[in-house]
């Protein structure tokens, strides 16, 4: 037997349900907030992780699915979105568009990592980009969608955490007093973090393996802000508190991903455990520059399906569902049931036409299998009539009505249902 490679898995059933509906609350928040859809391909040139994510990431370092395609160019299962949304927008010259461009996806990503819970080697990401603008009004207006999404799914102790990491101009100060601080402490860190000391220091901060009391210890990031910076992060905070908006500074934040600057956040709830992120994004004004255009100021957030999914399948939700139809029929009226299947799903009716046929016993059996709301019977003699049964499937009722006014009769019903 073949299986799905590991890591990964099949979506159906009662997940698919859940998926579905997730999928349309979150696409209505972020069409409610103006943004638009974008598809992006899930292969893209490998150079295009390698130059966004950052080579010193564990993403591109031990997480990339990358290969050789026949004509031998190096392409990536992409791991991410952000990086494929900065080069679209580059590529189909979207800075001729008003500012900021809103755009958000839905789609896999792909990284090779140890598969456990909440941890998958193809998962799906929403997420939102807002590229264009430098206003921290547009930082906190991405967070604010973000913590209402958090909201929206009734998520238990919602926080944002959030954190400013500085420019190009403020930032290397900052990595080295930092390094400073770190160095007396350099034969304690992790196999990681001491390599991480020459490369990437600021990573130290989000390693899960260095001890909270060093990490306290250490000089903080928003001290060493330029003026720019720092009244940028000011602000952001003064719009999240205008928009009520809770959140929680934390100086260890700094998030994975090498293009972020100013502006990190995440959006956490105590429903999801130790891989507690719901979210996570910020700001990255380099990132389009760094894809071969124009310096563009940019901000965004992802997050990942299946961690939402696992806490609504944990809280029993219920998702309504439309009401099935079924249609029965002897065979002399097949003509018939097909004409009345065929107007049901022209006015919007999931509608079962029967398969196998036979008796109505049978063919009732199937409609209660199926968990239909109505059965519509068509026998010979309702044929001859030009009237059809409609059968309530909870409460037996049956009664017979002319075939024209089967759509009224079912639209009516469902918008008492
Ligand atoms: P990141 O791009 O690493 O900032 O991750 C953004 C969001 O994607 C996280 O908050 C997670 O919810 C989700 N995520 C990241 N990696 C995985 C994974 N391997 N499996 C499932 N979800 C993931």
């Amino acid at each position: 037997m073949i299986k799905t490679v590991k890591g990964c898995k099949d979506i159906y059933g009662r997940e698919m349900e859940l998926f579905q509906y997730i999928e349309n609350v979150l696409s209505k928040m972020a069409e409610s907030y103006g943004y638009t859809k974008i598809i992006t391909p899930i292969i893209e040139y490998s150079e295009l992780f390698q130059r966004s994510v950052g080579e010193d990431t564990d993403i591109v370092e031990k997480e990339m699915y990358t290969f050789q395609d026949k004509g031998g160019r190096s392409l990536t299962l992409r791991p991410e979105i952000t990086a494929s949304v900065a080069r679209s927008y580059v590529e189909n010259h979207f800075e001729t568009l008003p500012a900021p461009l809103r755009k958000y996806y839905i789609g896999p990503c792909f990284r090779y990592e140890k598969p456990q819970k909440g941890r998958y080697r193809e998962f799906y990401q929403f997420g939102v980009e807002a590229i264009g603008d430098i206003s921290p009004l547009i930082d906190a207006e991405v967070i604010s969608l973000a913590y209402n999404i958090a909201k929206q799914f009734s998520l238990k102790n919602i926080k944002v955490r959030l954190n400013s990491i500085g420019c190009r101009k403020c930032r290397p100060h900052y990595k080295e007093a930092l390094k400073e601080a770190l160095k007396p402490h350099y034969e304690e860190l992790c196999s990681d973090c001491k390599r991480r000391f020459y490369t990437n220091p600021l990573r130290i901060l989000d390693c899960k393996k260095e001890s909270k009391e060093l990490k306290e210890s250490l000089p903080k990031i928003t001290d060493y802000l330029c003026d720019e910076c720092r009244n940028h992060f000011d602000k952001v905070k003064e719009y999240l508190s205008l928009m009520n908006i809770p959140f929680e500074l934390d100086h260890t934040l700094v998030r994975g991903l090498d293009y972020y600057t100013k502006t990190v956040f995440e959006v956490i709830s105590t429903d999801l455990g130790a891989q507690n992120a719901l979210l996570g994004g910020g700001r990255y004004d380099y990132l389009i520059e760094e894809l071969g255009g124009r310096p563009v100021p940019a901000v965004g957030f992802a997050m990942g399906m299946e961690r939402l999914m696992t806490i609504l399948k944990a809280e029993n939700k219920i998702v309504r569902k439309d009401p099935v139809i079924y249609i029965a029929y002897q065979k002399e009226a097949l003509k018939e049931a097909i004409e009345i299947a065929n107007k049901l799903r022209g006015e919007g009716f999931i509608t079962l036409l029967d398969i196998k046929g036979g008796s109505f016993k049978k063919q009732f059996e199937r409609s209660s299998k199926r968990n239909a709301s109505y059965t519509v019977i068509i026998g010979e003699e309702e044929k001859e009539k030009n009237t059809v049964q409609v059968k309530n499937m909870k409460t037996k009722e049956q009664k017979e009505i002319p075939k024209g006014e089967i759509v009224t009769f079912l639209k009516e019903w469902r918008k008492n249902a």
